[in-house]
């Protein structure tokens, strides 16, 4: 009998104490604004520098440039530009070393799937994932290149 009241009075504790679970996924979970989260990519901002390539720990990026097809600009655009979500440890060092911000982290997490293929994300997939990006990469937007060549009138 003595039992049984110790066990109603800690379920009646617990009863009104404020809840630690979430109504997961029907109500989103907000992540910190330092979450490692699933990259956003923006093609416009890329200078195909490999940089990210050349950094990421499991080999996970692939990308291809080619010439900038405006003659009045140097360098290459990026053509494509895929992440493997198989083995991407969301580690955060190819956003780290992009010096354009042209790859950034967000807080979005979300990425279960049936189908290991669909783990593979290209360009466009990473260009629509633009929600929740970390704050601090949406403070300094990176300032669209002018045509070079010509003086204003
Ligand atoms: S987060 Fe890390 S593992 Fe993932 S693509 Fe970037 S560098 Fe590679
Ligand atoms: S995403 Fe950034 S680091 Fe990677 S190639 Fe483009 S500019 Fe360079």
């Amino acid at each position: 009998m003595l039992g049984l009241i110790k066990g109603l009075n800690v379920t009646l504790k617990n009863m009104v104490k404020p809840k630690v679970t979430y109504n997961y996924p029907q109500e989103p979970l907000e992540m910190p604004d330092r979450f490692r989260g699933i990259q956003y990519f923006d093609p416009d901002k890329c200078i195909v520098c490999n940089q990210c390539v050349r950094v990421c720990p499991t080999d996970c990026i692939s990308l291809t440039g080619k010439k900038n097809p405006d003659p009045n600009q140097k360098g290459k655009v990026i053509e494509t530009y895929n992440i493997n979500f198989e083995i991407c440890i969301l580690c955060d060092l190819c956003t780290e070393v992009c010096p354009t911000e042209a790859v950034v982290m967000t807080n979005n997490f979300e990425l279960s799937t049936y189908s290991r293929d669909e783990l593979f994300k290209n360009s466009e997939w990473l260009f629509a994932n633009d929600e929740n990006i970390r704050s601090e990469n949406t403070l300094n937007p990176i300032p669209v290149k002018k045509p070079t060549g010509g003086t204003p009138s």
